[in-house]
Order: structure tokens, then sequence, then C-alpha cells
């Protein structure tokens, strides 16, 4: 389980990265998403922390109130609500805290969560990654804990992360 975290955590920070940096290069898209003073190991924990969120579903789970990897946190409608719940959240973020506060965030917590639900819908489990468009269960033969994949997966992230979204784009 901590490596596919770990993998979990890389894809979010990398997308989240990638992302501020191409928005934060198109003057007319930082328009929409505020991304002006975000630095890369902000926008790399912010992505991290919504990558792994999806899989809190397991504390439910445990309490028997959520099935995990189901369509309340891992689906395109979780990433929706998970993106409404960052935004309407994003007043309270407490001063003081190394974040800058604006709709880079929501678009992150969209983005990195649903990459989550992605990546997961390679397991054998799988995900309904476009529930409620689609209640189709995306599945593949890759699982959880194969090295390989998540080593392959990370790697990916990593080098999209470092080719675009190098620190001279911010
Ligand atoms: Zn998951």
């Amino acid at each position: 389980m901590p490596l596919k975290m770990y993998t979990h955590a890389l894809v979010g920070s990398s997308a989240s990265v990638v992302l501020v940096a191409l928005v934060g290069s198109h003057p007319a898209a930082s328009i929409y998403l505020q991304t002006r003073g975000v630095g890369v190991l902000e926008a790399a924990a912010v992505g991290a922390f919504f990558g792994v969120l999806p899989d809190m579903d397991i504390i439910l789970h445990g309490a028997g109130a959520m099935r995990h990897r189901g369509p309340l946190s891992h689906s395109l409608l979780a990433s929706i609500l998970i993106s409404l719940a960052a935004l309407i959240l994003l007043p309270f973020v407490p001063r003081g805290l190394p974040v800058h506060p604006g709709s880079w965030i929501p678009a992150v917590a969209f983005l990195a969560s649903f990459l989550h639900s992605a990546v997961d819908s390679l397991t054998p489990s799988g995900t309904l990654l476009f529930y409620p468009l689609s209640r189709k269960r995306f599945r593949g033969g890759v699982r959880y804990d194969s090295i390989w994949a998540n080593v392959l997966i990370s790697a990916v992230a990593l080098a999209l992360a470092a080719l675009i979204g190098t620190p001279t784009s911010f």
C-alpha cells in the first residue's frame, strides 16, 4: 500500500506542477486560474494532498460508511465534489500557511484526484472513472503493489514535471 500511496502523491504533485507552469506561462490562461506567486514546492505539496485524498475513503470504508474505490471517492463525480469543496473552503485557508489561496487550488484538486482514479483504473478492481456519465467500471491487470508499475508511473510523472514544470516557468 505505501508504494502506491507515494505513486498517487507523485502523480498529483507532478500534475499540479505542470498545470501551474503551463497556466503561469500563458497570460490569457492566468486570468482564469490565478497562479501568480505559486512556487514549485507549494504546487507539489497541494497536488500531493489532492493526489492521495481519494484513498481517505479507506477510513470511511473501515467504519462501514463507504465502499473503497466507490463512485463517491474514485470517479469524475468525486473529483468535481472535491474541487467544489476546495473552492468553498478557499476563503478559510489559514493565514500563515505557505499557500497562495487562488482558483488554481480547485483546479489542482480536480486534476490530481481524477488522475488518482485514472491510475487506480489500471488495477483489477478498477474504478467507475466517468461516473455518473458512464457506469462502466474501468479495469486493468496492474496490481497496486506492482513495483514495476509504480516505478514506471512515478517516473513518467516525474519526467513530465521536470520537462514542463521547470522552476523557470513559474
Ligand atoms: Zn485509490
